[in-house]
């Protein structure tokens, strides 16, 4: 069987998609979005956080997020989703691996994201220690067409590279 060091690199894709409501934050790479709805969740909502984790684990070969912070355990409730990630960057570079690049899509139809698309990718790039060019951050309506389009819900995917 090959083993970690079969290759040395890896890929992981990641996607979320959480309900909007009223009355909720809407944090998007732990920067608050200003907006009248918000992401419905356990923890934060975070989708493109969550996205990330997944891709994170994936890449790794260690499951998902939910295997690692199961909504029914009360210790992730409300919990960041930044807090989540330090969690599992630890668990990367236990694996012997560290990231080369990131490359996400926010699928939302409200508000446009344009404002807040490099303060996002700054916060990202900050928090792997990575320069501006290995992140990216890009941001998608869905014309009008549901969930997403019809203001329902948000998404998120995210691909990243490691290598060890
Ligand atoms: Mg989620």
């Amino acid at each position: 069987m090959p083993s970690q060091a079969f290759s040395a690199y890896r890929i992981g894709q990641g996607y979320d998609l959480h309900r909007l409501i009223p009355s909720k934050p809407l944090l998007l790479g732990g920067i608050q979005i200003d907006s009248p709805v918000g992401s419905e969740a356990h923890s934060d909502g975070d989708v493109l956080l969550h996205a990330l984790i997944d891709a994170l684990l994936g890449a790794c070969g260690l499951g998902d997020i939910g295997d690692h912070f199961p909504p029914s355990d009360d210790r992730y409730k409300g919990i960041s989703s930044v807090a989540l990630l330090r969690l599992v960057l630890p668990l990367i570079t236990q694996a012997g691996f560290q990231v080369v690049n990131l490359d996400s899509t926010i699928f939302l139809e409200k508000p446009k994201l344009g404002p807040y698309k490099a303060q996002i990718r700054a916060q990202l790039a900050e928090l792997f220690g990575l320069p501006l060019d290995c992140v990216s951050v890009k941001a998608k309506t869905a014309e009008q067409f549901p969930p997403v389009g019809t203001q329902e819900a948000i998404a998120a995917s995210v691909t990243v590279l490691l290598k060890q």
